[in-house]
């Protein structure tokens, strides 16, 4: 053994040991004590975590908050508030310099918390989809936790997995790894077991994987030499960064509106200061007076309540089970018209049973449902009883060209495996025949595994009388091709699948070839043909009850939702027409899309809702397709060569349990259940999220704009008082009191309103176009309309007390500071209520519940108090130049503020019964109106 260090590619210090990939697979066995059949015992691997730590790779999470907080200073907003502040204070204007930075000190912080908060909390949920191997331990083959691995252990890689550590092989067939993630090489690169040279680089040690590569192709069995740090990947990227990206469309376009907000508001305080220095203002005053707008006027809080609002959308969405690995995913989802889903697993349960055995000279039934020993074999016509042979030959063959397992598990079984083979084996079972006897009497020497794109799989077995035996298990068509003539009629067996596959099951052939004893492995060859059709089994997977409801509520929200699948047309029909989506059509076959030219699959896509025997390579046709129509489409895969499809989809989607590897990372979701209601649920939160933060822009651009407006009225407009020699600008309220309302309101309401509960109709409106502008017609006339309101009753209410006042004998001063108070106070209360018509852009309050998000009403309790301190506190009454309140004037206060209420239910009014109008005109349904423009992949 040499210890030495081996040749490495770079130059930094490797860690220490052997070069594995120029050892004998045998050698690096005994070095590391583990044996290829047995694995490690159970104790040792403990024992060996104890010593070498988990097999995990240190994260340091994207920025650091530094940057992060920098980022929130270095904006042309801040910048702008900044020199307002320093402008103000050099003006003597002290306590108004003071709280514009208290404005800006505010909104960074918050906007710093949030945006650490949203990213901490999305990189957990990433980390949520735990990443297994396959391990053999004590001799028995077991999934564990991959950071849970250390180096002797012995793991199987299959195509699409992950490898976990560095790992040198033992038995390979035809395996492929993608080394993009160590080498940048994205041509897979063949394995095999010869050692290497000692001085190979890392592209070139074919006698090993890496952790953090891929398997693109065939099987492999491996000794693991390396875990964690002292990886290959480890040694590279000592210090792997994840940096969350926050930016989505939506965040990109709110960051340009703001731009131009902020410069359309920057000119008009220039032509405010230039107004208020022509109606005889001090310099200090007009210049105050264009900060305070400036200040006013300018949505700070923007940016943070959109990060809150889609933070908050993806722990949503975590807590129904899909998991958001990409940010702008939350938004899209609103969007996607189309859901194109897999069958097996996710439409249905992928808890297959046997229910038909056909051979060919008799035809049986199988009672019982699961992978449970319960149930009787009956032939056609006859009492339950034992198999005959060619019966027991076809169940024999299905146990033996099968690698799923069955475990005896408090009455039922537990399987490991896959589903189909699950059920071949528990079909054996339940007609008496034991798997183990089975699988000992007649060894396995070799096989070629299961891949979609052949949709068959091999194995090489003893005879148990000295010869040896090809067994061949597949989809009916792929293995019938490989018969002999002398069988039974192609056209006699493939009408019996039909029939079976017309009652919704999944069918399987099986067939068998002798061989002589010493043919001593397969090659592509031996499977192309000569083989004895044994007959075919027929299996039951029923829909979801789930599936079926979430199936419907997609049509209702105007989603159409399309099936693909591998399995056959007749099959895929049947569970079509249950899950309701197939509507009277037919399934459309891989075949045929494989014919079709661009223009006529662009026809038969947007037509047809199934596709039946799929390869994954139809699925990036279908999605192009269907993007090139103006879709928005969701899709979901789960193989490796899902990945290509799952990336040009607009939302990939990845199953949690039954995905590979490859297929998570290519996917922006992942669902933690495999389960299709899942999406829906997304689909639904995605919708609410887009909701919410449309609440929050209609709340928070127009009471910005009507601060904005108060003032400008205020210096356009009113008179210059003459008071003891001293003039003094009347205002309806302070520069100060101005810049108050801006502090505290903005931030105790907008928040909450990104917490706001769904809508009661949000799956029953149609898709958001994706190229809908944030800033719709909507929204432009709430901010005109309710800015307007909100400036006419404070600034009407301020002249009205200020003129009672002055008409009661009050001083002047105190008459102002009252009618200001007024005014503020107005103000706030006009917020508090028009937030609350915010929680709902259609419907009235009450029909989304009162008290349906908390959240609302612990910001408007934090205002209150704040307020009732700014008018009774003698220190805030100082600061601001406030004054107390009678009772009744408060009242006053409440009332004119809740004059939006009437307002804007007239407005929602108005516009459901045009939106009625609309419905009527196109019939009462929802009209499936594909966005032609839609801006795809
Ligand atoms: P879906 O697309 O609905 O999720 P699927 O991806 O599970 O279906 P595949 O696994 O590609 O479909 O299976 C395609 C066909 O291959 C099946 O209809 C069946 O005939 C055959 N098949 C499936 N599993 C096996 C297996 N383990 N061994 C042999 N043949 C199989």
């Amino acid at each position: 053994m040499n210890p030495s260090k081996p040749a490495s590619s770079t130059d930094s210090p490797r860690p220490e040991g052997p070069p594995w990939h120029s050892l004998p697979a045998k050698a690096v066995l005994e070095t590391l004590q583990s044996s290829p059949d047995e694995g490690l015992s159970g104790s040792e691997a403990r024992a060996r975590l104890e010593r070498h730590g988990p097999n995990v790779l240190q994260h340091v999470s994207g920025d650091s908050p530094l940057v992060l907080l920098w980022r929130q200073v270095n904006s042309p907003l801040i910048w702008v508030l900044l020199a307002s502040a320093a402008l103000a204070i050099a003006l003597g204007k002290v306590t108004d310099g003071l709280i514009v930075l208290a404005v800006v000190v505010l909104n960074t912080l918050i906007g710093f918390v949030q945006e650490f908060r949203a990213s901490k909390a999305i990189e957990a949920l990433t980390q949520m989809v735990p990443e297994n191997a396959t391990v053999l331990r004590d001799g028995q083959k077991q999934a564990v936790p991959a950071a849970e691995l250390v180096p002797g252990d012995v793991v199987l890689l299959a195509s699409g997995d992950k490898v976990p550590a560095d790992v040198r092989l033992l038995a390979a067939r035809n395996l492929q790894v993608e080394e993009a993630a160590l080498t940048g090489e994205s041509v897979p690169s063949e394995k095999r077991l010869a050692p290497v040279d000692a001085s190979a680089g890392v592209g070139d040690r074919t006698s090993m994987a890496f952790g953090g590569t891929h398997v693109t192709y065939g099987t492999g069995t491996a000794v693991v030499v390396a875990t964690g740090s002292a990886t290959e990947l480890g040694r590279i990227s000592q210090l792997l960064r994840e940096a969350v990206d926050l930016q989505t469309p939506l965040t990109k376009a709110l960051a340009i509106i703001s731009r131009y907000i902020t410069g359309s508001i920057l000119v008009i305080s220039l032509v405010l200061l230039g107004v208020g220095l022509l109606r005889g203002y001090t310099v200090a005053e007009s210049l105050m007076a264009a900060i305070t707008l400036a200040v006013a006027a300018i949505p700070e809080g923007l940016p943070a309540i959109v990060t809150i609002a889609l933070a908050i959308g993806v722990q949503y969405m975590a807590a129904r089970r899909a998991i958001i690995r990409k940010l702008p995913a939350v938004e899209t989802l609103g969007s996607t018209t189309v859901i194109c889903s897999d069958k097996t697993g996710t439409l249905t349960r992928n808890e297959m049973t046997v229910q038909a055995l056909w051979t060919p000279s008799s035809t049986w039934s199988l009672s019982g449902v699961g992978y449970s020993p319960q149930g009787e074999l009956r032939r056609e016509g006859q009492p339950p009883g034992p198999p005959t042979e060619d019966a027991r030959e076809l169940l024999v063959a299905g146990v033996l060209c099968n690698d799923a397992a069955l475990r005896p598990m408090d009455g039922v079984w537990e399987l490991t495996g896959d589903p189909t083979e699950g059920a071949l084996l528990a079909a054996a079972e339940k007609a008496g025949l034991k798997v183990d006897d089975s699988r000992e009497r007649h060894a396995r020497v070799d096989a070629i595994p299961f891949e979609s794109e052949n949709q068959f799989m091999a194995t090489l077995n003893e005879d148990g009388q000295g010869g040896r035996i090809i067994l061949l298990k597949g989809a009916p068509e792929v293995v019938l091709r490989r018969c002999t003539h002398d069988g039974p009629d192609a056209g006699k067996v493939l009408a019996e699948v039909e029939r079976l596959a017309s009652r919704g099951m999944r069918v399987l052939a099986m067939a068998s070839k002798a061989v002589p004893a010493s043919h001593g492995g397969l090659r592509p060859e031996d499977v192309t043909g000569g083989f004895r059709l044994l007959g075919l089994e027929g299996m039951i997977d029923p829909p979801r009850e789930e599936a079926i409801h979430a199936v419907k509520a997609c049509h209702t929200a105007g989603i159409t939702v399309k099936m693909i699948t591998g399995d056959h047309a007749k099959t895929a029909e049947a569970i079509g027409e249950q899950l309701g989506i197939l509507e009277g059509g037919r399934a459309v076959t891989g075949a045929q899309l494989a014919e079709m030219d661009e223009t006529r699959l662009r026809e038969v896509v947007t037509s047809s809702n199934v596709f039946a025997r799929v390869a994954p390579e139809h699925k990036l046709r279908l999605v192009r397709a269907l993007q090139k129509e103006g879709h928005v489409v969701a899709m979901t895969g789960d193989g490796v060569n899902d990945a290509p499809a799952l990336k040009q989809a607009n939302i990939g989607v990845a199953m949690g349990i039954t995905g590979t590897a490859v297929s998570k990372e290519a996917a922006d979701i992942i669902l933690t259940d495999d389960n299709f209601a899942s999406i829906a649920a997304a689909v639904e939160e995605g919708r609410r999220v887009y909701d919410n933060l449309i609440k929050s822009l209609a709340f928070v651009l127009p009471t910005n704009l009507g601060l904005a407006f108060i003032l400008i009225v205020g210096v356009a407009f009113f008179p210059i008082m003459r008071l003891g020699g001293e003039e003094v600008p009347l205002l309806a309220m302070l520069p100060t009191q101005l810049l108050w309302i801006n502090l505290v309101a903005t931030v105790a309401l907008a928040l909450p309103l990104a917490f706001e509960a769904r809508e009661p109709d949000v799956m029953q409106r149609l898709p958001r176009h994706p190229d809908a502008p944030v800033l719709s017609r909507f929204v432009l006339m709430r901010t005109a309309l309710v800015a307007v309101l909100m400036c006419a009753g404070a600034t009407g209410l301020f002249l009205w007390e200020y003129n009672a006042d002055l008409r009661r004998g009050l001083m002047h001063d105190l008459a102002l500071a009252e009618a200001q108070t007024m005014a503020v106070t107005t103000v706030i209360m006009f917020q508090i209520f028009y937030m609350l018509n915010c929680r709902s852009l259609r419907d009235s309050v009450f029909r989304i519940g009162l008290f349906s998000n908390p959240v609302v009403y612990a910001g408007i309790g934090l205002l209150v108090l704040l307020q009732l301190g700014f008018i009774y506190l003698p220190f805030m009454q100082r600061v601001f130049d406030t004054a107390p309140l009678s009772l009744q004037e408060l009242g006053l206060c409440a009332l004119v503020g809740a004059a939006v209420l009437p307002v804007i239910g007239l407005e929602k009014w108005w516009r459901s019964r045009r939106a009625r109008r609309q419905d009527r005109e196109t019939g009462g349904r929802l009209q499936w109106r594909v966005p032609r423009r839609a801006t795809v992949g």
